[in-house]
C-alpha cells in the first residue's frame, strides 16, 4: 500500500502542545490497565534484540503473560550484538553545553528532518535516565580512571554525549536487555521460544491476534494466538549486497505484517556509514563496521592529487587533503555519516581514493599524535586489525561506505498501534 500525499494516514495522532510535555501528558491521559487484569491477557513478542527483549522483560515486569520469539538459538544473538560506537544521552556530564533540547535538535537535524519530533524529544528526554538503567542492569559502560562514566563525541554533534562500551556496545546493552529477560523467564512471566521463525501474522477483526511460526529445528508449524503482538523485528540488510548487516536480517516478519495490511514506513530510509572495512574477498557475506570512534580521534583524508599510486603510509602529510576537516571546519571529522558519506564518494569520483572496489573506496588515517586514546577503542582497533592485518593505531587505513541501519518499520501511530491497516492495528 502506497502513501499518498494527504491520506489519513497522515494523521498521527501525535500529541498536540508544547512539545516538552507532550510525551508526559500523553502518558498521563493513557488508558492504564490494572495489575489484575495485566494477569489475564497474553503478548506475543516477535524479536529478542535491544528492542524486543527490553519489551518482553519490561511487559513481563508489569505482570503481563509473554511469550518471546526468535529465530537465532539465543535471544544473546539479535543483530544488535553488531552495534559498537555508543549510546547518545543528554548528559552534559562535560560540562560543554548540552541538553535535553541540544540532543533533540542535533537528532531532528540528523535524521534530515524527517523524524517525527514528539518522538524525537521523548528519546532526547529519557535518554538521561536510560544510561543509569542500563548501569543498575549490569551493563559495563566504559569509566575514566576516577571511576566515573566516560563518554565520546560522534558525528553530528558538538558535544561528548556518547556513552559506550569499548567498541561493543550492542553487545554488552544487549547481555544487559537479556539479563532482565531471562529473569523474567525464570519468574514464570516470559516464556521464550527460540529458532522459532515467524511465517504469519493472525489478524482477527483488524488487529493482530497472533502468529504462525515454524520450529527451525522439528519443521513443525504451529500457531500462536495472544491478545496483542508486538513485532520487534529488527531492519532489512540484504537490499544491499553488502552490508554491515548479517544475511538473516531479511525483513520477512515486516513483510508477512505488510501482506496482512500493515503499512511500510520509510523502507528507503537508510543510513550509509562512512567507516566500514572494504571487502576483502567473495567470501564475505557482510562487512565489518568501524566505530565511528575511529572518526573522533582519527582524521579522514584523501591524496591531494588523483592517480596516487602510493600506499597510504607513504603519503606525506603536506600531500594529504583532510577533506572534511577543510570542507567543515565546525564538525570537521564528525560531521553527520551521510554527510561524511557524500563527501567520501565525492574525492572517491575525483579519483583520489584508494579503490579495490572503485569509486566508493575512501581511505581514512588515524594520526597517533592527535588525541589517539588506544584505551577507548581498543577493541576496535583489534576488530580492524584482524580485519586487515594492520594496526589502524601504526598504519593508516583504508574504508569504505557502507548501509548500516534501514529503518523498515511498520507504520506506528502514537498510542503504540501499527497500521495493520489503518484499517487498523497491530501493536508494535
Ligand atoms: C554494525 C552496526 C553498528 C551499529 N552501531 C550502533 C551504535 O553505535 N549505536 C546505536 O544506537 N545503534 C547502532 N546500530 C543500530 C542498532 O544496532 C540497531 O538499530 C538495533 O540494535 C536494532 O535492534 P532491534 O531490536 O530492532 O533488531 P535486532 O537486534 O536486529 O533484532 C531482531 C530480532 O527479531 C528476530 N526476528 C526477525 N525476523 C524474525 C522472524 N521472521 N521470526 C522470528 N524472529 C524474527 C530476530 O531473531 C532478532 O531476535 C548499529 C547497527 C549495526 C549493524
Amino acid at each position: 500500500m502506497l502513501f499518498t500525499e494527504g491520506a489519513p494516514i497522515k494523521d498521527t495522532r501525535v500529541p498536540s502542545g508544547p512539545i516538552e510535555e507532550r510525551w508526559d501528558r500523553r502518558r498521563f491521559e493513557a488508558r492504564l490497565v490494572n495489575p489484575a487484569n495485566r494477569r489475564r491477557l497474553t503478548i506475543i513478542v516477535v524479536g529478542t534484540g535491544l528492542a524486543g527483549a527490553s519489551a518482553a522483560a519490561t511487559l513481563g515486569e508489569a505482570g503481563y503473560r509473554v511469550r518471546s520469539y526468535c529465530y537465532q538459538d539465543s535471544p544473546r544473538r539479535a543483530h544488535s550484538i553488531a552495534a559498537q560506537g555508543g549510546i547518545n544521552a543528554a548528559k552534559n556530564y562535560r560540562n560543554d553545553g548540552d541538553s535535553v533540547h541540544r540532543l533533540f535538535y542535533d537528532t531532528v537535524k540528523g535524521g534530515d528532518f524527517r523524524s517525527r519530533e514528539s518522538n524525537v524529544h521523548r528519546l532526547a528526554q529519557v535518554s538521561v535516565e536510560i544510561i543509569d538503567q542500563c548501569v543498575a542492569q549490569g551493563v559495563p559502560f566504559t569509566r575514566e580512571y576516577g571511576g566515573l562514566l566516560d563518554n565520546r563525541s560522534f558525528g553530528g554533534a558538538q558535544v561528548s554525549r556518547t556513552f559506550y562500551a569499548r567498541g561493543q556496545t550492542g553487545q554488552q546493552l544487549l547481555l544487559g536487555a537479556y539479563q532482565a529477560l531471562e529473569r523474567q523467564v525464570a519468574a514464570g512471566t516470559v516464556a521464550a521460544f527460540t529458532r522459532h521463525e515467524m511465517l504469519d501474522l493472525v489478524v482477527v477483526d483488524g488487529r493482530a491476534r497472533g502468529i504462525v511460526v515454524r520450529d527451525l529445528v522439528t519443521g513443525e508449524v504451529t500457531t500462536d494466538l495472544a491478545d496483542a503482538v508486538v513485532l520487534a523485528t529488527g531492519g532489512y540488510g540484504n537490499v544491499f549486497f553488502l552490508s554491515t548487516n548479517a544475511k538473516g536480517c531479511n525483513v520477512t516478519a515486516t513483510w508477512r505484517a505488510h501482506r496482512r495490511g500493515a503499512l511500510f514506513a520509510n523502507p528507503c530510509f537508510t543510513q550509509i556509514h562512512p567507516t566500514c572495512i572494504p571487502q576483502s574477498g567473495p567470501h564475505q557475506s557482510k562487512l565489518t563496521l568501524m566505530s565511528e570512534s575511529l572518526r573522533n580521534d582519527g582524521r579522514v583524508w584523501v591524496p591531494l592529487r588523483a592517480g596516487d599510486g602510493r600506499a597510504p603510509g607513504d603519503i606525506p602529510e603536506a600531500e594529504r587533503d583532510y577533506y572534511l576537516e577543510r570542507m567543515y571546519p565546525a564538525f570537521g571529522n564528525l560531521v553527520p555519516r551521510d554527510i561524511a558519506s557524500r563527501a567520501a564518494k565525492n574525492v572517491c569520483d575525483d579519483g583520489r581514493g584508494w579503490g579495490l572496489e572503485g569509486s566508493v573506496s575512501t581511505s581514512t588515517s588515524r594520526t597517533p599524535s592527535r588525541g589517539w586514546d588506544g584505551r577507548r577503542s581498543r577493541s576496535a582497533t583489534g576488530t580492524c586489525s584482524r580485519c586487515t592485518s594492520a594496526s589502524p593505531a601504526r598504519t593508516p587505513t583504508r574504508y569504505r561506505c557502507a548501509s548500516t541501519r534501514r529503518c523498515t518499520t511498520r507504520w506506528a501511530a502514537c498510542g503504540s498501534t501499527t497500521t495493520c491497516a489503518r484499517r487498523s492495528p497491530a501493536c508494535s
